[in-house]
């Protein structure tokens, strides 16, 4: 599927790594501890040193001007090592939008920030009351057209990384008497902006990787509206299309799947009727939700549209990734202890992980909306 020189890359890609990540790493990457954050940043660095942060933007903003295979290897092989390091918000959401609609000024500033592996972005889209009904934020964004500056308030939740980032894009009413997704602009803010407070929130797994982000006039300037000041539901929806790849989960379900058929050799249950089974029909199941992703990624290099393939690349590989997880764990289930001071480290991560991975299905937009887009948008069926 790969040429060679792309084959090369995945090879210095895992050199790379590998001069980065302690031996035995046996866990998802959790940029809210200070170990696996300073990590991220400097592999980071190191990237940014090869221009491999983002290889296929141009080259003029910090990129190597190749095809989206060199983006798919990066992301599945950092996915597969369960490296900190790839940065989804910049790399994978805000670059690509900015590319598409954003100005000259946006494309300097933030794309080289991004190349240079020098800033965390994060994503300012739910709200307390507005989730997978985005088009019902009321986060408000008050133009001024005088000194063409936007102030915003209004609360955002389930920020990711929030706590870490250094800006963020965010979704405001900035037509006062809206409703619905007319009136909304997609804007750049600084995260160091005096009015905003992070606050974080726990999760199943025990740690707390997202954040409710209040914000209480909080100023940016006009500059940094991406696309059309009140146009921006388009440009969102775009960002989310950008976003819903499945490719990281097609990464950590793979190594899921190399782990435990790995483990049962050893065990010597490989040979057994009902392992043999699962794990043929799990790999055929991850082979082409793997194919998905790669058309899902492709397809949005070659045409403008918002396409349907990147929500079923979301939902395909999800799915196929909780699959995987809860086969491993009923092979492990013995081994896993509430007390997880003296589990053993291989189980403690699929428990983990397994925990972790619910979100799948929840975040960049739940599988039913994933389902209502690929049958109302993509297939034309009746709502
Ligand atoms: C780990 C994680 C990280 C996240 N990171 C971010 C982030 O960085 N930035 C950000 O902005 N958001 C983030 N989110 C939030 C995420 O985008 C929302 O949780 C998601 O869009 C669902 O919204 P909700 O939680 O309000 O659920 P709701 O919208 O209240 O949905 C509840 C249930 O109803 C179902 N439902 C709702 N509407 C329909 C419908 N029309 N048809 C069928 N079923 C429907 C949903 O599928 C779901 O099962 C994150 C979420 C998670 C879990």
């Amino acid at each position: 599927m790969f040429n060679k020189e792309e084959l090369n890359f995945k090879k210095e890609l895992n050199l790379l790594i590998d001069k980065f990540l302690p031996e035995n790493w046996q866990k998802y990457p959790d940029e809210r501890l200070d170990y696996d954050w300073e990590l991220s940043q400097k592999i980071k660095k190191e990237l940014a040193k090869n221009k491999w942060i983002a290889p296929s933007w141009p080259k003029k903003y910090g990129g190597l001007d190749q095809g989206i295979s060199s983006s798919i290897i990066l992301s599945e092989t950092f996915a597969y090592r369960m490296s900190p390091g790839n940065d989804r918000f910049g790399v994978r959401m805000i670059g690509p939008t900015l590319l598409k609609y954003g100005s000259d000024y946006q494309k300097e500033k933030y794309l080289k920030e991004i190349t240079n592996g020098d800033v965390q972005w994060c994503q300012g889209y739910s709200e307390p009351n507005s989730g997978s009904d985005l088009a019902s934020i009321s986060t408000k964004g008050e133009y001024d057209e005088e000194n063409d500056t936007i102030t915003i308030n209004g609360t955002k939740v389930w920020t990711t990384l929030g706590h870490r980032a250094d800006r963020m894009f965010i979704l405001v009413r900035t037509l006062p008497d809206s409703s619905r997704h007319k009136g909304l602009s997609l804007v750049i803010i600084d995260m160091k902006d005096p009015g905003i407070k992070v606050n974080p929130i726990k999760n199943i797994s025990g740690s707390s990787s997202f954040n409710e982000v209040v914000l209480s006039n909080v100023k940016t300037s006009g500059k940094n509206v991406v696309g059309k000041l009140h146009e921006g539901w388009m440009v969102a929806l775009d960002l989310l299309n950008f976003e819903r790849s499945g490719i990281d989960y097609i990464g950590w379900a793979e190594r899921c799947l190399d782990d435990i058929e790995e483990y049962c050799n050893e065990k010597k249950i490989l040979s057994r009727d009902d392992i043999k089974i699962n794990i043929a029909s799990l790999r055929s199941s991850l082979e082409s939700a793997k194919i998905m992703t790669y058309k899902a990624l492709w397809i949005k290099t070659i045409d403008e549209k918002i396409h349907m393939e990147p929500s079923m690349s979301k939902l395909l590989a999800t799915e196929i990734n909780i699959k995987i997880h809860d086969f491993a764990f009923d092979i492990l289930s013995k081994k896993v202890t509430i007390n997880t001071s003296n589990q053993d480290e291989f189980a403690k991560r699929i428990f983990k992980n397994r925990l972790f991975f619910i979100s799948g299905g929840i975040l960049g937009g739940t599988t039913e909306i994933q389902k209502n887009i690929i049958a109302q948008r993509g297939l034309g069926l009746p709502k």
